[in-house]
Formats: C-alpha cells, structure tokens, sequence
C-alpha cells in the first residue's frame, strides 16, 4: 500500500515534469498566447492612436510619410521646389503655375 502511494506520486511528478518542461523554457502556453495577444492589442492601440493621425495630419500637409512622395515641380517665379505637379498656383508667391506636364 505504502509502495503503490509512492509509485503513483513518481508517476504525478512524471507527469508534472513533462507537462511544465525544463527551467528557462515556456512553462505554459496560455502564458505565451496572452502575452501574443497583449502584444497585437499594444501594437493595435499605438497604430490607430498615433500613426493613423500623424499620417492624416501629414497628408493634409501634402507630405506622404509612408510610401513614394507625390510629384512635384519648381516654381518659374519663386524657384519653390515642393509645389505639386497639378498645382495651378504656387502656394507661396500665388503666381500662376503652367499647366501640370508642361515644361517649365
Ligand atoms: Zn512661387
């Protein structure tokens, strides 16, 4: 009776060795897949909370952040180098601007 006790708990410390693993090892996988899940959520809440507006406010400035920058043209009366290739005026000097295409 003694040995058939002492036999069962050799069997539970078996089974509990091969169930956490070794030291230094991902002792449970509910662990890890939390911590995945905190970490999409994380990255989520910082994509939509700081990249989304800074992106917005940033196209609104006619700056593309990510991505080719949109063409763009000198102007004949200022020499200002970042008016949009289908600007009709220059944005500084409000000259008129020759038809996006033609050469300057
Ligand atoms: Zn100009």
């Amino acid at each position: 009776m003694e040995r058939d006790a002492e036999r069962g708990q050799h069997a539970v410390d078996a089974l509990r060795r091969s169930v956490h693993g070794a030291p230094g090892r991902i002792q449970d996988i509910g662990q890890f897949i939390s911590a995945l899940i905190y970490f999409l959520i994380f990255m989520a809440v910082v994509y939509f909370l700081i990249v989304v507006p800074y992106k917005h406010s940033e196209a609104r400035r006619g700056v593309t952040v990510f991505g080719e920058p949109r063409p763009v043209k000198t102007c004949p009366a200022c020499m200002a180098e970042d008016i949009p290739e289908a600007a009709t005026k220059c944005r500084y000097c409000a000259s008129q601007q020759p038809p996006a295409g033609a050469p300057a």
